[in-house]
């Protein structure tokens, strides 16, 4: 099924934007499938590695997991597979192994970079954004290692002027710093009209209306659920495209 790009306020359209900013992650590529295959592969290396079964595994890990985000909140560490794991090797009964949690974080991000794959016509936006002299910048949630190397990893380093995480904001979106943050690294002040592209409805929708005032664009795909405060709701790159070429 084919759907259609929803545009709730053409008004906001009609302006071109002082500067686009955007999340990255299921916004840029579809999260979930790389998610999927990288949480796979990290268990299969382990239950190898220790000669434990997957019903040991799953509630060890799940465990671990609540455990440092419960700790850590809404920040970026509460992410931090490297933490996840090396919890999880404690609670099956072991002391600490850096070696091996290295080991697992590095198979967890390598396997779930070669599953992304960004979506269609991601780089072609951000060279109309180029050509258009428009400046962008990521805000992301989750350290900012990680998202480098996502970026590098996609080819998509030298768009971006400046790249925004939660590590360096201490706080992760819908909170403000972040995208005020954004804000000033591009020399903006509140009230100059920006873009927010991002996928999550609180996070980034909510969070990019209540922090700037942005016009608000959300990539839709299965597993999004649809805000219902975005300015605009798109499937696929080549209708932002349009709406860009339609403001500029
Ligand atoms: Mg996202």
């Amino acid at each position: 099924m084919d759907r259609q790009m929803e545009i709730r306020n053409k008004a906001a359209f009609a302006t071109r934007p002082c500067a686009v900013l955007m999340d990255i992650d299921n916004t840029m590529y579809a999260y979930d499938t790389a998610h999927a295959a990288a949480s796979e592969a990290a268990m299969r290396k382990t239950i190898k590695m220790l000669g434990i079964k997957q019903a040991e595994y799953e509630p060890a890990f799940a465990e671990a997991r609540r455990e440092v985000k419960t700790i850590l909140k809404e920040t970026a560490s509460a992410h931090s597979r490297l933490l996840y794991f090396a919890r999880m090797l404690e609670r099956l009964g072991m002391k600490s192994q850096p070696l091996m949690v290295l080991d697992l974080e590095q198979t967890y991000w390598r396997n779930f970079l070669s599953a992304s794959t960004l979506f269609p016509q991601v780089k072609d936006f951000l060279e109309d954004l180029r050509a258009a002299g428009i400046p962008v910048a990521a805000v992301t949630d989750l350290t900012a290692q990680i998202q480098f190397r996502k970026l590098i990893y996609f080819g998509l380093d030298h768009y971006f002027d400046h790249i925004v995480t939660s590590e360096e904001a201490g706080v992760e979106k819908p909170a403000a710093k972040p995208f005020q943050m954004a804000l000033e690294r591009l020399s903006l002040i509140p009230g100059q009209l920006v873009w927010f592209v991002g996928d999550d409805a609180k996070k980034d929708i909510a969070g990019a209306k209540a922090a700037l005032g942005a016009i608000t664009l959300q990539k839709r795909h299965d597993g999004v659920e649809v805000s219902g405060e975005a300015d605009a709701v798109f499937d696929h790159f080549r209708e932002l495209r349009e709406v860009l070429r339609g403001s500029v």
